[in-house]
């Protein structure tokens, strides 16, 4: 698969959509001008990679719609250099977008296959995070807290204790919280002890799973 002007032309109109819907950090919609979605899909959707859709991945799971990406991104507030913890790498396009704005990434996956997969993918077209890790989300990266900013990309049922020990003071979780729905999620550490919460809507994401296969 490759890269042409006519994919070009498709982001560039995803960006416009995403930009009607209320995206409005330039950061944000450039990666999404830039990533070449349609390499993170299945070759018989390739097609449809720019239409503002979720899409199933391997092993069950789905590259997020474009929207939401977009919408986590910019909520989180990435500067560069600053240490994000990723939850949820799937096909690694969230991950791409991260990278692109700068941050050093280190980026969780509880299925093999798919940690195998996109481990392997995105090096290859020039997105390197700081560590991909084969492992449980529930419990974040103690060995690599604190972070600046956590973001989980799969509905979790309620909100790991473990993640919100491991963001700075100043630091953001951005987590969507609820089990057929969810509601997309922010807290922002005021203190060692204060969290300011923010329910920002309705989502829908696979399900956080609980354990390894
Ligand atoms: N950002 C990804 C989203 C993939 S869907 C993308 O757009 O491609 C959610 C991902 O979270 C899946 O890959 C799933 O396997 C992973 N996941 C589910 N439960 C997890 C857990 N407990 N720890 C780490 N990853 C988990």
């Amino acid at each position: 698969m490759k890269d042409t002007t006519k994919h070009q032309g498709l982001r560039n109109q995803l960006a416009n959509v995403l930009e009607a819907k209320g995206i409005n950090d330039e950061k944000v919609l450039k990666a999404i001008r830039k990533i070449p979605r349609h390499l993170f899909m299945d070759s018989s959707f390739e097609a449809h990679a720019y239409q503002d859709k979720a899409f199933p991945i391997a092993a069950e799971q789905t590259i997020s719609q474009p929207y939401t990406v977009a919408f986590q991104s910019q909520v989180l507030e990435v500067k560069p250099e600053e240490k994000v913890l990723e939850i949820g790498t799937g096909s690694g396009y969230q991950t791409a977008v991260l990278l692109e704005l700068n941050a050093e990434v280190y980026s969780i996956e509880r299925q093999h296959e798919l940690f195998k997969k996109t481990s392997m993918f995105l090096p290859r077209l020039g997105y390197k995070p700081k560590r991909f890790i084969f492992g449980d989300g529930y419990k974040g990266l103690l060995e690599e807290a604190p972070f600046d900013k956590i973001i989980v990309t799969a509905g979790a049922p309620y909100v790991p204790k473990a993640l919100l020990a491991q963001i700075k003071v100043g630091g953001r979780l951005l987590i969507p919280v609820g089990d057929q729905e969810q509601v997309m999620t922010l807290f922002i550490r005021k203190s060692p002890k204060e969290f300011e919460k923010h329910e920002l809507g309705d989502f829908r994401f696979v399900p956080m799973l609980k354990k390894k296969n």
